[in-house]
């Protein structure tokens, strides 16, 4: 019999992140990092960096970081909250605004960890189907809720929804706090963003990672944007659980890196450039390929399963993302990696689909 203080232990399910295998001999496209690398300057400020500036806690406001992002997208400081990753930002999130007895509202195939989070704190939620073409349904988004949370571009999906409906959904919940989660909004169209909707609604919440566009998956940057007021009830939070976030590297490097706007619109470019290119490949393959603007393609492969290529993909050396669930078991999630690596893929699947 189990002992009896197990009753009162908070059991969790936890969120599983792709693997992060050790063997560098692999070709690693499961968790959608970006293979360039930070920019040139982030390299040079690490190699100066000075061991002594360890010795002392960290700005607790990241100040120069969060001055770095405000400039950058033309917001006031107090309109951005920065975070360990946007995990960190999500989480926080999460405990600040979703409080309420009516569910939260997200997509039924979506980023898995946002369910986590809702189950952790006990935060009632419901998932609404995607489309037959794997678009998020605005109007199935009016009912009474306690907060709306989606990716854009969608997580595992890459699919976009455009910037029109995306406001539709925002406009139509203006009783509660509207997350849009854009990690992946930088390899999409221009103009995509609705980060600028922050100044016209006040229940906008957007929220960016450096992880995957700036390729500094390692450093643990995301952020917010909104207005001052939700960004303070953020804070608020932050500090009654843990006022040192951000480490002194994070803060520096992170600064280095919105600093060098060349360099990252270029591996950007270079990215989406690829990404074309792969999803015609797969396509000539038989790929089934749902339109993608993120850096990496959702795909159903016709003469093998997902599963058997996944797993032969795997006994290659090259890592990409399977779920064993219903809806999506027909699809694999390959980040976009760099032009030979991506030809390595196609060579595989052209001789084993
Ligand atoms: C990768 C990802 C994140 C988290 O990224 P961090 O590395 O924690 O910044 C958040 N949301 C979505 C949809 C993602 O794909």
């Amino acid at each position: 019999m189990a002992a009896l203080w197990e009753q009162n232990i908070r059991k969790v399910v936890p969120y599983v992140a792709g693997e992060q295998p050790t063997d560098t001999n692999i070709i690693k496209l499961n968790t959608n990092e970006n293979p360039y690398g930070p920019s040139p300057k982030v390299q040079e400020l690490a190699d100066h960096m000075d061991s002594d500036v360890l010795k002392k806690y960290p700005d607790q406001t990241a100040g120069d970081l969060v001055r770095a992002i405000a400039d950058y997208h033309g917001f006031k400081p107090e309109e951005v909250f920065v975070g360990v990753g946007s995990d960190d930002v999500l989480a926080m999130c999460f405990m600040t605004f979703f409080n309420s007895d009516k569910p939260v509202l997200f997509p039924d195939i979506t980023y898995s960890f946002y369910p986590v989070w809702a189950e952790m704190l006990r935060i009632n939620y419901k998932t609404l189907p995607l489309d037959e073409n794997f678009c998020i349904r605005p109007e199935d988004y009016n009912e009474p809720n306690g907060g709306v949370i989606f990716p854009n571009p969608n997580a595992p999906t890459a699919v976009l929804m455009g910037r029109d409906k995306v406001e539709e959904i925002i406009s139509s919940n203006k009783d509660s706090i509207v997350i849009v989660d854009e990690a992946y909004i930088d390899f999409a169209e221009e103009g995509s963003s609705v980060i600028d909707l922050t100044r016209k609604y006040d229940n906008l919440i957007v929220v960016r990672t450096f992880s995957k566009s700036r390729s500094l998956a390692g450093l643990r940057i995301g952020y917010a944007v909104a207005n001052e007021k939700l960004i303070k009830f953020i804070n608020d939070v932050k500090y009654s659980y843990n006022s040192y976030t951000m480490n002194t590297p994070s803060i520096v490097l992170g600064t280095a890196s919105i600093e060098d706007d060349e360099y990252f619109k270029e591996k950007v470019e270079a990215i989406k450039k690829t990404r074309e290119w792969f999803t015609e490949e797969l396509k000539k393959l038989g790929f089934r390929v749902l339109p993608s603007s993120a850096n990496f393609v959702f795909a159903s492969p016709r003469t093998k399963t997902a599963e058997e290529v996944f797993e032969e993909a795997k006994k290659r050396g090259i890592y990409v993302r399977f779920w064993n669930k219903p809806i999506i078991k027909d699809f694999l999630r390959i980040t976009i990696g760099l032009d030979e690596e991506m030809k390595k893929v196609v060579d595989f699947l052209k001789e084993f689909c």
